[in-house]
């Protein structure tokens, strides 16, 4: 399986000299296996890759966790949804509100030009309605299990013959005002997992500012992880004001014998 990194921040694009390393776009991911491609998230990050899809007609699909605006902004400006007649396949998780087809009204002529009644490809918004078990999307295997944010969400694991890929973001594994998915639940859900994306946009500093924002922090990713003895933990969703420098510090204090950790990184390829 393949993994590459189009978005890695959480929030809000930030570009500068301060996010050159790391990328400054908001979540999407590409997962490739058996000649097939899984899309998570529609942050600006989808932008780069839409270009990258534009010469192929091959159907596309996208897994969305939620709506929040770092995970559907750049789906206007994703190329194939103007090709016409490009089957694309939205999987929409179950928000509160009841929003399957926020990342359509999002083009609503005031916010943006063009109003989604006059895109040309063929999009099918498919509505998750609760979290589901092996369920084959593009004849790769999906579970998904609620995360802990306001609003709600899904987050999902991916295996293709023995491997098998988390994406877990915009998730407070300690959460009081969201909780969904208790840490035990976390751990039985990821046990398994080769490589776990997982939101640390915060550090243990940061944290108690931010209760109930929907997010861990770096030190909590890292505990999740090695209570699911997971081998390799991606950092991801970084907080928009986290600079490279920052990053790389983390990294290097933070290398466990057991426990492979790196930062999610915007164009970076990882074969699993
Ligand atoms: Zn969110």
């Amino acid at each position: 399986m393949k993994v590459t990194f189009y978005g890695t921040r959480g929030s809000i694009p930030t570009p500068g000299e301060t996010t050159v390393k790391y990328g400054g776009n908001t979540a999407c991911v590409l997962i490739e296996a058996n000649n097939q491609k899984l899309i998570f998230d529609a942050g600006t990050g989808i932008k780069k890759l839409g270009e990258e899809l534009a010469s192929s007609n091959e159907p596309v699909t996208i897994i969305l966790s939620h709506n929040h605006w770092d995970h559907i902004q750049g789906f206007p400006f994703f190329i194939p949804a103007y090709q016409n007649n490009r089957q694309i396949n939205i999987y929409s998780a179950p928000t509160h509100p009841i929003e399957h087809n926020a990342i359509l009204e999002q083009m609503d002529m005031s916010t943006f030009p063009v109003p989604s009644k006059d895109l040309t490809a063929n999009i099918n918004v498919i509505p998750l309605m609760n979290e589901f078990e092996n369920m084959m999307i593009n004849g790769l295997c999906v579970s998904s299990i609620k995360i802990n944010h306001p609003n709600g969400g899904l987050a999902y694991k991916v295996s293709h013959q023995s491997k098998v890929i988390a994406y877990v973001t915009d998730n407070e594994i300690h959460s009081k005002d969201n909780l969904n998915t208790d840490f035990d639940s976390w751990v039985a859900f990821l046990t398994g997992v080769d490589f776990l994306i997982h939101d640390a946009q915060y550090t243990d500093l940061e944290m108690p500012l931010k209760l109930g924002w929907g997010h861990s922090s770096i030190d909590q990713a890292i505990e999740l992880a090695k209570a699911a003895k997971i081998k390799i933990l991606i950092l991801y969703s970084h907080a928009p004001e986290r600079t490279d420098k920052e990053l790389d510090k983390y990294i290097n204090d933070m290398q466990l014998e057991d426990l492979q950790i790196i930062a999610s990184q915007e164009g970076k390829t990882h074969e699993v």
